[in-house]
């Protein structure tokens, strides 16, 4: 073996000694696997666009058989949801901006595991439940944690997933509709031009805020965001579970071919604390 040979070989016996060591740490719990995702039902809150714009369909489960005489040894089901219920993944392109990137089946595997900066806004939504998180909030974030990672999921820890068995206080929503956090346009456009994110994600129904129709352009992160190629996940919780940093957010939409979403069931892989 040449000198080249012999650093390739180093660098595969570590890899290998690096996923020997992350299967024992989850198995003896010195790294905890934390659930992201939500119960998905026929109870999970979907969003309400006023008319005339169209609505998604909820989650409906329908029997194919269940150990009867449709199917004596088996159950199975088909679903009837729309692709942006409950904790799901929103693609590039599910909004204009990113129409010409991604669709589900074109994402880069590469891109669904990632380190986790999780920003914590409860305090600051328990006073004004329109925050729209700003760039100058994100650098506020970063003098205290480091600078956000490279791959990174940056998180909206809102504790508004406290109130999802709770239609009224879930949607909040007044004659002007909803008034729930977000992420805003400074501090998208930061993710985008400064930092080198993949996506933003909320315990919300949207990752921007309830008022961002208002905005020009409306629904800011969606439009920075997607246009840039970055993903959302939304309706997350346990994210209290989360340290600020260094925890790895997994998340494996299903490889539908087109789609703009799904939803999903994200991990995050966290140190014990
Ligand atoms: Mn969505």
């Amino acid at each position: 073996m040449d000198v080249a040979e012999v650093q390739v070989a180093r660098e595969t016996a570590r890899a290998s000694r690096l996923l020997t060591a992350l299967l024992e740490a989850v198995a003896n719990e010195n790294v905890e696997v934390v659930e992201l995702g939500a119960t998905l039902n026929e109870k999970t809150l979907v969003i309400q666009l006023p008319s005339p714009l169209a609505n998604t369909p909820g989650f409906k489960k329908h029997a194919i058989s269940e150990y009867d005489e449709r199917g004596p040894g088996w159950a199975w089901y088909w679903y009837e949801v729309g692709e942006h219920v409950g904790t799901h993944f929103d693609a590039p392109s599910h909004w204009i901006t990113g129409r010409d990137r991604e669709a589900l089946h074109q994402l880069d595997p590469r891109t669904l595991i990632g380190p986790i900066a999780v920003v914590d806004i409860t305090k600051e939504v328990e006073k004004n439940p329109d925050l729209a998180v700003t760039k100058e909030m994100l650098l506020a974030w970063e003098a205290r944690y480091g600078r956000i990672p490279t791959g990174a999921w940056v998180v909206l820890r809102s504790s508004w997933s406290k109130r999802s068995a709770d239609p009224t206080a879930f949607f909040n929503a007044r004659e002007d509709g909803p008034h729930t956090p977000g992420m805003g346009a400074s501090g998208a456009k930061f993710l985008v031009d400064e930092r080198d994110v993949v996506g933003v994600g909320v315990e919300t129904i949207g990752t921007d805020a309830g008022q961002a129709f208002k905005e020009d352009p409306p629904f800011p992160n969606h439009a920075i965001m997607h246009g840039a190629g970055k993903y959302g996940l939304t309706s997350l919780v346990n994210l209290e579970h989360l340290p600020p940093v260094g925890g790895v957010l997994v998340v494996l939409p299903m490889r539908i071919e087109g789609g703009t979403g799904c939803p999903v069931r994200p991990i995050a892989l966290v140190p014990r604390d």
